[in-house]
């Protein structure tokens, strides 16, 4: 069969879509996937290898990991029946999209958000309810509980901490978006280490709210591909069902349990972004920017009506940000992650100097 006409079998909605992509990158300060800026000790590491070591390889991991879920749940302060783990976050939405979306009803997001959401809703044949953030970048919640009332049965997706807004739905807000809404509510909760109000407490009471965390910001493991649902216990066992058997593997499985128990480095480490965000919020806010955008997140996003020059000097500087001015509402913006203490402060000597010389 000639290569068009094979193309032209593959799903039309995937066809449509553009690919997202990041391109790898040498550069030394790497601020442009809100990833932690910290690695973990080497007795850590040790640990884990050791465990790959003595690990038979020719044997599948555990079809539910019990360990994993045990310690996922006392880290995220639920039940381990509430929780699923999944290869990444993304994975989880995935499985949720496949078992919460109805094709006849839209899919409600709040945008601008993380692109992935559009970009799988649409290639498994959904639609999109977009409610846009108010002019500040934060939530319109009265946009959204209407959206919610015309469309009672949809599922809706909010980040909270959002990305790349930095912006949060506080405790209020959460409530009454649940109390309005007739349909499984997902927050994901990539950054909720941050800061923004942590919605897991709510599960029990709401059976239709899911929340998703990750391992990859707060808790530093990118490189795992980890993440986990939370939800109300009845909802995940039916969710379970749908998920790939074995999607976690033996590695991850048990470097995350190390790595969640380590709770005092986390927490300080969480401290010291936190604090590091917040100084550089503040220099931010004192250079000729239109505007910085108040985080709760670990970045921050700027908008400037030089963001292209802004972007190509950092970059040739060594240092790498994210350009998002094709996202509604962010023309002209850049989403910058709090890095180390030393990479930060080099960032700010080099935002200093573009400025200076740039008219
Ligand atoms: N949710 C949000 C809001 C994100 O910004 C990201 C990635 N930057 C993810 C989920 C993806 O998380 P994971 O690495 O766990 O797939």
């Amino acid at each position: 069969m000639e290569k068009e006409r094979t193309l032209g079998l593959i799903n039309r909605a995937v066809r449509d879509l553009d690919a997202y992509h990041l391109a790898p990158s040498e550069t030394p300060i790497k601020l442009n996937q809100n990833e932690s800026p910290f690695d973990w000790p080497e007795e850590v590491k040790e640990e884990a290898a050791r465990f790959c070591r003595e690990r038979p390889w020719n044997r599948y991991p555990d079809f539910i990991p019990k360990r994993l879920h045990e310690d996922l749940a006392s880290y995220a302060g639920a039940t381990p029946e509430q929780i699923l783990a999944g290869n990444g976050s993304n994975e989880v939405l995935l499985v949720l999209l496949v078992s919460l979306m109805n094709r006849a009803a839209p899919v409600i997001i709040c945008e601008p958000t993380f692109a992935v959401y559009r970009m799988l809703i649409t290639g498994l044949g959904g639609t999109v309810e977009s409610v846009l953030s108010a002019d500040d970048l934060t939530f319109d919640t009265a946009a959204l509980k209407n959206a919610c009332r015309n469309n009672p049965g949809s599922l809706l997706i909010a980040a909270s901490p959002n990305s790349p807004t930095g912006s949060a739905l506080s405790e209020s807000q959460v409530r009454e978006v649940l109390e309005v809404h007739e349909g499984f509510v997902l927050l994901d909760q990539a950054y909720a280490e941050f800061g923004g109000f942590s919605a897991v407490c709510l599960c029990e009471a709401y059976p239709n709210l899911l929340v998703t965390r990750t391992f990859s910001k707060a808790l530093a493991g990118a490189g795992l591909r980890l993440g986990y649902l939370v939800g109300s216990p009845e909802v995940v066992r039916e969710i379970r069902k749908i998920k790939l058997p074995y999607n976690i593997n033996f590695f991850s499985e048990f470097a995350a349990s190390l790595l969640s128990r380590r709770r005092e480095l986390i927490r300080e480490r969480v401290r010291v972004l936190c604090t590091e965000r917040d100084r550089l919020y503040r220099h931010l806010q004192s250079l000729p920017f239109d505007t910085c955008y108040p985080s709760e997140a670990n970045f921050i996003l700027v908008r400037t009506s030089k963001c292209h020059t802004l972007n190509n000097f950092l970059s040739r500087e060594g240092i790498l940000v994210r350009d998002v001015s094709s996202y509604p509402l962010l023309k002209d913006c850049l989403r910058i992650s709090v890095g180390t203490p030393r990479h930060n402060e080099i960032l700010r000597k080099k935002l200093d100097e573009f400025f200076s010389t740039v008219k």
